[in-house]
């Protein structure tokens, strides 16, 4: 099935997000998904943008908010496979709260995050996943916070799945999108994706020269929390692959199946007109 569709990016040549959106595009084909049964809500952001260059069902939602719209369409519909896509920004600055919850809430879906480590559509500022000494025009002197680390923080808040990409490696990257989908509960993959634009540190040489791949790591299994931690620690979160994999923990779907086995999306409410007035009623 064709994932393309006729909209033209309006990315600055070079942004990382290109290779995001063909690998979402490839992972979705090589899963024979089809366009009526993918659905990707997005953030604010350029990134955010991605929900539009992508055959399939989308919503380009509010700043930080896409989880919440994602869970929603999740629960509506669990026969649909649901990305939710967004910025760094978007995902670990407004909307770190949702991200939080839903990691722990380990619903059926993929998050995918374009970190380029700054704010590109506002025009270069400081984002929480800019580093310490990071100067952007809000940061003149330096940024004198530290870099939230995402991946730490995904595995101590109980997170089932957490992967990182390079928008370099499309092979890679596919195949973690892949994994991720097909992953029962709830997938971070964080997918360093350069701002050509604005981020003059954060380059493709410079993630080239500084992360590694987790299959180079002797004795390295992602079914260890203990060791993916310790191993983010040492290589200061630059890595690559799956990092965390836990395939026993019950998703969200799976333990609400004992209470309701039948989608929102299906459900025929003949409420009639005055059992709705009635409703409406007991909550004014
Ligand atoms: Fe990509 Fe940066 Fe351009 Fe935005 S400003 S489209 S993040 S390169």
């Amino acid at each position: 099935k064709d994932f393309r569709n006729n909209v033209k990016p309006n990315w600055c040549p070079g942004c990382g997000d290109f290779s995001v959106q063909a690998s979402i595009q490839r992972a979705a084909a090589n899963l024979s998904l089809t366009p009526e049964t993918l659905t990707i809500i997005s953030g604010i952001g350029c990134s955010g943008r991605i929900s539009g260059y992508i055959n399939a069902y989308g919503l380009h939602g509010i700043h930080g908010r896409a989880l919440p719209i994602a869970q929603g369409v999740k629960m509506g519909n669990r026969d649909m496979t649901v990305i939710a896509a967004g910025g760094d920004g978007d995902g670990f600055a407004i909307g770190l709260g949702h991200t939080i919850h839903a990691i722990r809430r380990n619903i059926d879906i993929t998050y995918i995050v374009m970190d380029n480590q700054i704010y590109g559509l506002t025009k270069g500022q400081t984002s929480p996943r800019s580093a310490e000494g990071f100067q952007t025009k809000s940061t003149p002197a330096g940024s004198i916070e530290s870099s939230l680390s995402v991946m730490q923080m995904a595995l101590t808040a109980g997170a089932t799945f957490v992967a990182q990409g390079f928008s370099s490696e499309v092979k890679d990257l596919t195949s973690l999108i892949e994994q991720g989908i097909q992953h029962k509960g709830f997938s971070l993959i964080n997918v360093f994706s350069p701002c050509v634009t604005y981020n003059k540190i954060n380059t493709y040489d410079w993630f080239k020269e500084n992360l590694i791949k987790l299959s180079e790591i002797d004795g390295y299994h992602p079914s260890n929390r203990i060791m993916a931690m310790e191993t983010l620690m040492k290589h200061n979160d630059l890595v690559m692959g799956i990092i965390y994999q836990d395939k026993e923990k019950y998703s969200y779907q799976e333990l609400l199946n004992g209470y309701s086995k039948e989608p929102l999306a299906y459900s025929r409410l003949n409420l009639g007109r005055e059992t709705f007035d009635n409703l409406v009623a007991e909550f004014m």
